[in-house]
């Protein structure tokens, strides 16, 4: 059937064309003005629908990838639902190695979706054969004719940015951005935004948030890889222990580091402020804006678009727990939180 007024034939043709969202209270102190690219209005609830559509799309043109075969993929998790909505949708075979890291919440998703899950310790080195790197890697190998999507390592993945989600912020400042802030994991976002942009515009500045206990911005600076930066942190995925080569490093201006505290806060300070209900890395990305307004980064002129990539509804038994917050030792004893109001009330 054509595609006209409000009908979709399915959930693919919704992928993409997300709002800009003016920022109207969490950045009110702050020098300039803020729009939020709340890409949890894709059908998938995250960016990753624009990579899994674009990747997917690609090895069918190229006839790599036909009906009934089999996608394999690495995954924190958005990307892992991403392509198994895209897999249930045209009839593929979906499997995934997922961080274990990934809350419970991400990884029953993906198995309702379908897709057979994988799941793999987050605290060994990427070479480790525990690792979701190795893991899926095995996977591919072990399923003859299956497609590694490898987002880490394909450029296709920051093609998908370049050629969507950069014109979308182009259009929708009307050319007016002058800085784009970013969480990066495989860099595909930054990459292929700030690619598109900054043929628009050079002098638009382009900004990382990159994790404490990732590498991404000690890379960056001195093109060293140093293990040394690397330890353990909650945020998911934003952040590396290695080099992705979908990262254009050179695209990137600047990279500031966030905390898994100061980003859990600024997450749930979103919701309350602005009735944003986006997932924890949308805290980081706004927990950086505040740390690089403090550095001078902005002025009255500056026109600041903020990568929102995925919705809290992934993050209920993480950052939206106090629970979750108590145990990592995130909450002030002193302050109420949502389960101490309960038990008051009743
Ligand atoms: N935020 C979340 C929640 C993600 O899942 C990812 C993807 N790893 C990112 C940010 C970073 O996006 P990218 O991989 O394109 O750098």
């Amino acid at each position: 059937m054509k595609e006209h007024l409000n009908v979709y034939n399915n959930l693919l043709g919704l992928i993409g064309n997300t709002p800009l969202v003016r920022l109207n209270t969490i950045t009110k102190t702050l020098p300039g003005s803020y729009f939020a690219k709340v890409e949890s209005f894709n059908p998938g609830q995250s960016s990753k629908d624009r990579i899994a559509l674009h990747i997917v799309e690609d090895a069918e043109r190229k006839g790599i990838l036909s009906p009934g075969d089999t996608i394999v993929e690495t995954t924190s998790g958005n990307t892992g639902f991403s392509l198994a909505m895209v897999s249930i949708i045209k009839g593929y075979k979906c499997i995934l190695a997922v961080s274990s890291k990934s809350s419970k919440d991400k990884i029953d998703a993906l198995r309702t979706m379908g897709a057979q899950v994988y799941v793999c310790p987050a605290h060994v080195k990427a070479d480790d054969p525990r690792s979701y790197y190795e893991v899926a890697k095995r996977l591919h190998k072990e399923n003859e004719g299956s497609v590694y999507i490898n987002q880490y390592f394909n450029a296709l993945n920051a093609e998908a940015h370049y050629a969507t989600t950069g014109p979308e912020i182009w259009n929708q400042t009307e050319g007016k951005i002058t800085h784009l802030v970013a969480c990066s994991g495989t860099g595909g976002t930054i990459s292929g935004t700030a690619q598109y942009l900054k043929e628009q515009n050079p002098e638009i500045r382009i900004l990382g948030i990159d994790a404490f206990g990732s590498i991404l911005k000690k890379y960056h600076e001195t093109h060293e890889v140093d293990m040394n930066e690397v330890y353990p942190y909650r945020i998911e995925g934003l952040g590396k222990n290695l080099v992705p080569t979908a990262t254009d490093f050179d695209a990137i201006d600047y990279f500031e580091k966030v905390s898994d505290e100061d980003s859990a806060h600024t997450a749930r300070e979103l919701a309350k402020t602005e009735g944003i209900f986006a997932g924890y890395t949308s805290g980081a990305a706004i927990q950086g804006v505040k740390q690089l307004a403090k550095q001078g980064e902005f002025d009255k002129d500056s026109h600041v678009v903020v990568i929102f990539p995925d919705h809290g509804s992934r993050y209920m038994s993480k950052v939206y727990s106090d629970d979750w917050m108590n145990a990592q030792g995130f909450l002030d004893e002193q302050q109420p939180t949502a389960t101490k109001k309960i038990e008051y009330i009743k």
